[in-house]
């Protein structure tokens, strides 16, 4: 169900996933107060139809839903390479349930009962840092490479890259159609603050490889290497 509308140019649009009716429609009015626009959806077949059809800047979502659980959900949703920030908003309080809200792909997490406008100012925290971080991503098929965090996505899931293999892949990646002699790369690792043997790109190559791809860096036989697409 639409909630509120707010037509006016640039104004964020929010889906707020909530089945508690009441506390749904004062967070989209609260919203709507602050200049976004909203939709609320009332459990996860609907959130779907509305996420299938709308481009959402960022979404609300509690995890107890009458046709499911939100942490399967949002998994679900990073897979599928959802990239807007969701801040989940739930009753789960424990540590570890916030903590696996976070590895699910959250960008936030509140405790219910939450303060109408601790929320809107966490919504323009993460809107902002998003708006941020557009530029700060580098997009190679499968893989996503958010240099303002140095985190690396395979397919939506966040992959582990020790210093060297983030220092060889960031480097690839900053001009991605140009060739990297081994020795440039290995100036390169200079610069990150430490030295590597000169027969060590290649074994760093193979470890970047085994993690995120073999097509994920090319060799160019004879002249080094370039960022290829996972
Ligand atoms: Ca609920």
């Amino acid at each position: 169900m639409t909630c509120e509308f707010v037509g006016m140019r640039g104004a964020m649009r929010l889906l707020v996933i909530e089945d508690e009716e009441g506390l749904g429609r004062a967070v989209c009015e609260h919203l709507r107060s602050a200049g976004h626009a909203s939709d609320l959806a009332s459990d996860l077949e609907t959130a779907e139809t509305a996420l299938a059809t709308t481009s959402y800047d960022l979404l609300l979502l509690d995890l107890g839903l009458p046709d499911g659980d939100g942490i399967d959900f949002l998994r679900r949703l990073r897979r599928g390479g959802f990239a807007p920030p969701v801040l989940i908003t739930t009753a789960r309080d424990r540590i570890t349930q916030r903590i696996e809200g976070l590895k699910a792909g959250a960008d936030d997490y509140l405790v219910k009962p939450f303060d109408l406008d601790e929320l809107l100012a966490r919504i323009d925290a993460n809107l902002n840092r998003a708006h941020m971080m557009v530029t700060t991503i580098r997009e190679f098929g499968d893989i996503s490479i958010d240099t303002s965090t140095k985190a690396v996505f395979l397919a939506g899931e966040a992959t582990d890259l020790t210093r060297r293999e983030w220092g060889l892949i960031e480097r690839l990646s900053s001009r991605p159609s140009r060739i990297f002699s081994k020795s440039e790369l290995e100036d390169s690792f200079y610069g990150h603050g430490f030295e590597i043997e000169s027969n060590s790109i290649e074994a760093i190559v193979s470890r970047v490889r085994a993690k995120l791809g073999k097509t994920a860096i090319v060799t160019v036989r004879g002249l080094g290497y370039r960022m290829g697409k996972a």
